[in-house]
């Protein structure tokens, strides 16, 4: 499975392919918002659906997610790993995204696996938090902010770009207590990432999450909230980007239901700009409410 989205390489708007690929998922499985791996039918040839996917399609950046982690050699053999990149050093691509847990960054891999590439080579990593207890009680994380800092450093090390996702709202945090954790988590990775995506919850289908939205005791964040973040780290010293799943749907991030989409257009050009947005509907009186009760 693939699309195509719009992204800024080399400074310049381009089109990015994002690529899914089949492998037998994550790993760990076991973040409390995420059923990623659910009713995946694994490939054996991971570079032939590369291949296919790629054919004929005039993009400057790949983007290849495989629910899990690229780097997990569980899911992706080295050698694999290192026959795509290999096959994408002689394509017109400028540069390359993949994702992983920190655990799987190893320093004498990724060197091979960089001099390979012999473009730019960006490692995303589902950081999610950088406050320990979010990450054991409220998402699961099974690993701990130091791990994400040991990751990075190595990535640094071999001029790899670091991507975080940062996430809005997991479980048994408030919409008010959720926002001040992205901002700060955001305020705690400057200096250390290039880009950070700030990805709102959305439900998956046989999660904790799931469980807790159905009996009504958990709430889907609003819009307001991730727009209040946007604004919040627009001026640090990252990238930032955002590109909500479902937003506006039952199971996504949502606000009244009259704004949710002209509000997705304005995230869609702040992901472009990182430029403030402003913008008002009459259902933000409702989310301030809210946010002051949580006070
Ligand atoms: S969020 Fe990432 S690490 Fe957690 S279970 Fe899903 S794929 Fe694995
Ligand atoms: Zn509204």
């Amino acid at each position: 499975m693939s699309w195509i989205t719009e992204e800024i390489v080399n400074g310049k708007k381009e089109k990015a392919l994002n690529i899914i690929l089949p492998t037998r998922g994550c790993s760990y499985n076991k973040c409390y918002m995420c059923s990623y791996s659910l009713g995946i039918k694994p490939e054996e040839n991971l570079l032939k659906v590369i291949k296919n996917e790629l054919e004929d399609r005039k993009v400057k950046k790949v983007k290849i997610f495989t629910s899990g982690s690229f780097l997990d050699e569980k899911e992706i053999k080295f050698e694999d790993q290192m026959e795509i990149f290999e096959y994408l050093s002689n394509t017109d691509i400028e540069e390359v995204t993949v994702e992983t847990r920190p655990e799987f960054v190893d320093r004498e891999n990724l060197k091979k696996l960089k001099d390979t590439l012999n473009k730019v080579l960006e490692v995303a990593i589902g950081l999610e938090s950088a406050n320990d207890y979010v990450l054991e009680y409220c998402i699961n994380k099974g690993f701990k902010y130091k791990d994400f800092l040991d990751a990075s450093e190595i990535l640094s090390s071999l001029d790899i770009k670091i991507k975080a996702y940062v996430f809005l709202k997991p479980l048994f945090l408030t919409e008010y207590e959720s926002i001040i954790d992205a901002v700060n988590t955001c305020e705690k990775i400057e200096g250390i990432v290039d880009s950070v995506s700030i990805n709102p919850m959305a439900i998956h289908k046989k999660t904790l999450a799931e469980y807790f939205w159905q009996k009504g005791e958990y709430k889907l964040p609003w819009i307001w909230s991730l727009l209040y973040v946007l604004n919040e780290v627009s001026d640090l010293d990252f990238y930032v980007i955002s590109h909500p799943v479902a937003l506006g749907k039952r199971r996504g991030i949502h606000n009244c239901g009259k704004c949710d989409r002209d509000i997705g257009k304005l995230i869609a050009e702040y992901s472009l700009k990182n430029r403030k947005i402003d913008y008002y509907h009459e259902c933000k009186e409702e989310w301030e409410k809210i946010l002051k009760r949580e006070w």
